[in-house]
Parts: structure tokens; C-alpha cells; sequence
């Protein structure tokens, strides 16, 4: 299987950076049609399902005679939009030292195009008379860049998506196992002022005052927070946005904060919206005459962990160790992914990240994948639905 699949994973990758799916503005059209062709071609029926103008999910499966939970592919097709200071065409794939370079290489076309060719090799081995013991199932889609990802919400409203499900999102992992994700909130925090001349300010209640207090002290408390875990780390909170006033002699009257919070266990999204209103509500007791109103702008994204000792990730653990040597450990991280959002919403136990290249790649102009992860990750994948779909008696 090594050199089939290992030159299919290389050959789609360049393929698919070919194909813009830029978000914004957020069109995988032409990347939905090149993945409903290739599961045609290997001999699959294909269900696409609007999600938005011009944005359809895809999703094929190799239906299995077992009757246990699916192993699911769960892989985004846009990408960041090309941006500038690229070298290169960012949508004209060059192989150089080792490396493909183009948009969408590490994030994740190329683990996309390694999925793909393991699913392709599966169903060959099925063709050839191997018998189908385990469902696998690939969901293709959109718009996990806009950090909302509608896509993935759609594929679990379809029933595509299930608590019971093995869950592995193609991600640049550097083909570590990634069990645990960080919370991953957004809030929009509004101060509510009245404005007045700058030359009689206690005339009005200046909403810039109460905001920028409250910026401090959101940053203290969460500084103080006392939670920290072994893979994912300590609690961050930034406000990355902040508008208000609009002359220089007016006290302001409105001022509203875009903040981001990432959190670990044992908090929730909850826990993290009481502490950002306790320091609003003191902000407002220390500037006479504000008040504020508080929502989260994006559906909840709690932290997600695995259960690292059961069968999916004994699974995939045993996987690595065999194709790769190495004896693998879990990791975590402080970005959330179309996995975590499967895993809160539907409170799978079984979501992962898992994929060729390097998450410092993603999102950066020249951004590249390294020809030996991908392949890597092919080998990976392909033994890893052997193992879960066939029959050990298979040809
Ligand atoms: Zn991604």
C-alpha cells in the first residue's frame, strides 16, 4: 500500500491548493465538486447538503456490516484568504526542498489529500475482497476558518456526526495525537455612557473610563485563576477589539470590547462569562452613570478532552506506534477545530486532531507542508482504517 497511497496523498495535495476555497469570503464550490468527483471515482454514493450560498458539505462513507460507531474523517475545505507577502503563487503549487508550498498546504489540504488516499486505498482493499467490518465516513466542510464553523454544525444536525463516533479532524499536528482542546470563547462586552462636553465631564458617564478599567481587571482575574492542566496550560484572556468616542472634546457614550477567552477544566463557558460580568458590574460601581450589557457572539466552545484510555484512541495510539516507531503521547492545544466543536456539541469522548505538517505553517504567507509528514500521514491513516475496518480474515 506504502507507494500508492504515499504518491496520491503528494499528487491531491497539489491538487486541491489548486482550487481557492478562501474565508472570507467563503466559497468551496469548486472544492466540493473535486470531492464529490473523487468519491465517485473510487466508487462512492455522495450526499451534499447546503450550508449557505455557494457553501455545500460533502460526505461519503464506506458502509461497514458492524454495527459499532464510525470512524469520521471530519475535514475542512476552505482555508485563510492568500493574503500578502507571499513568494510564491499562492495557488500554484511548487515542490521544493522537500517541501509543497501553496495556500491551504498545512491547513489542511494536505491532510485532506492523506485522508482521501487511505479512504481510497480502503475501498480498493474492499474491492479486491476484503470484507467491510466498520463504518468510515468522510465529512468535508466549510467555513471552519470564520472560527464559527456552521459547517460542522450542519453535519452534525444531518446525523452524520455521533456521540459514539471515532472523530479525527486532519489538522497539522506534526502527527501528534491531540486529545485536548481549550476552551475558546468570544464575548462582546458594551459600556453603556451618556456623553457630554469634555470640559464638563461630570455632566455625562464617560464609557471609555468603565471599559478600560475593566480591561485591566480582566486581565488580573484571569491571571489569578488558579487552574492549570497538564496539556493544555493555564487560562488567557485578550480584548482584541475595543471602539468607542468619535470626537476629541465629547465624552464618550458607548464603548464595546470584542474579547477572547481560552480556558481550561474545570471551567466552563459560563464560569468565564461570570467572571468577565463581575468585572464589568465593578468597573460600572467606579464610573458613575455606566452600565453594560454582556453576550457571547459564537456558539458555546467549552474544553474538550478525550478519553486518552479508550478504544478510539487506544486505536489510533497503536496505529502511530506501528507506522511511525516512536512511542506516541497525547497533547493539547489552545485553537479549536471543527473536532472540538463535534466533541461539545455532541459530548463525544472520541474527537481528535491528527495530521501531517506543522501548525506554525498555517495561516502564514509561503506557507508549505513537508513532503515527508504527508506521508507519514498517508501510511498512518491507511493502516489506521485497515485496522478499524476490516476483518482480520481479509485478503
Ligand atoms: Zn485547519
Amino acid at each position: 500500500m506504502d507507494a500508492a497511497i504515499e504518491a496520491q496523498a503528494v499528487s491531491l495535495t497539489k491538487e486541491l491548493i489548486a482550487i481557492p476555497s478562501e474565508n472570507p469570503t467563503g466559497d468551496e464550490f469548486a472544492m466540493a465538486d473535486r470531492m464529490e468527483a473523487f468519491f465517485r471515482d473510487i466508487g462512492l454514493e455522495v450526499m451534499r447538503e447546503r450550508v449557505a450560498e455557494r457553501r455545500e458539505n460533502v460526505t461519503a462513507e464506506i458502509t461497514g456490516t458492524g454495527s459499532g460507531p464510525a470512524l469520521v474523517f471530519l475535514n475542512h475545505m476552505d482555508t485563510v484568504p492568500a493574503g500578502e507577502g507571499w513568494s510564491r503563487d499562492p495557488f500554484h503549487p511548487t515542490e521544493e526542498e522537500g517541501k509543497i508550498w501553496g495556500r491551504g498546504s498545512c491547513d489542511m489540504k494536505g491532510g485532506i489529500a492523506a485522508g482521501l488516499a487511505a479512504m481510497e486505498n480502503l475501498k480498493l482493499r474492499i474491492d479486491g475482497g476484503a470484507k467491510a467490518r466498520g463504518t468510515v465516513r468522510c465529512c468535508m466542510v466549510v467555513d471552519e476558518e470564520s472560527g464559527v464553523m456552521t459547517g460542522t454544525e450542519a453535519a452534525i444536525a444531518h446525523g452524520h456526526i455521533n456521540a459514539e463516533d471515532i472523530v479525527i479532524s486532519c489538522e497539522p499536528t506534526e502527527l501528534a495525537l491531540v486529545t485536548a482542546q481549550k476552551g475558546a470563547m468570544w464575548f462582546e462586552l458594551v459600556f453603556h455612557g451618556k456623553s457630554a462636553h469634555a470640559a464638563a465631564p461630570h455632566m455625562g458617564a464617560d464609557a471609555i473610563h468603565a471599559a478600560s478599567r475593566a480591561v485591566v481587571a480582566l486581565q488580573e482575574a484571569v491571571a489569578k485563576l488558579p487552574y492549570e492542566d497538564p496539556l493544555l496550560g493555564r487560562c488567557t484572556m485578550v480584548t482584541s477589539i475595543i471602539e468607542g468616542g468619535h470626537k476629541t472634546n465629547v465624552v464618550s457614550e458607548r464603548c464595546a470590547m470584542q474579547i477572547d477567552s481560552r480556558f481550561v477544566p474545570p471551567l466552563r463557558t459560563g464560569d468565564i462569562q461570570q467572571i468577565i460580568h463581575e468585572k464589568a458590574a465593578e468597573a460600572c460601581e467606579r464610573v458613575n452613570g455606566v452600565e453594560f450589557s454582556l453576550r457571547a457572539t459564537i456558539a458555546d466552545r467549552p474544553p474538550v478532552t478525550a478519553d486518552t484510555g479508550g478504544a478510539g484512541a487506544r486505536l489510533i495510539f497503536e496505529t502511530l506506534k506501528e507506522i511511525l516507531g516512536a512511542e506516541p503521547e497525547p497533547a493539547g492545544v489552545s485553537y479549536y477545530s471543527d473536532a472540538g466543536m463535534a466533541a461539545a456539541q455532541t459530548g463525544s469522548r472520541n474527537c481528535f486532531l491528527l495530521g501531517p505538517g506543522n501548525i506554525e505553517q498555517a495561516h502564514t504567507p509561503d506557507e508549505f507542508i513537508e513532503i515527508d509528514s504527508l506521508k507519514k500521514a498517508a501510511r498512518v491513516y491507511g493502516r489506521l482504517l485497515e485496522k478499524f475496518a476490516l476483518d482480520e480474515n481479509s485478503p
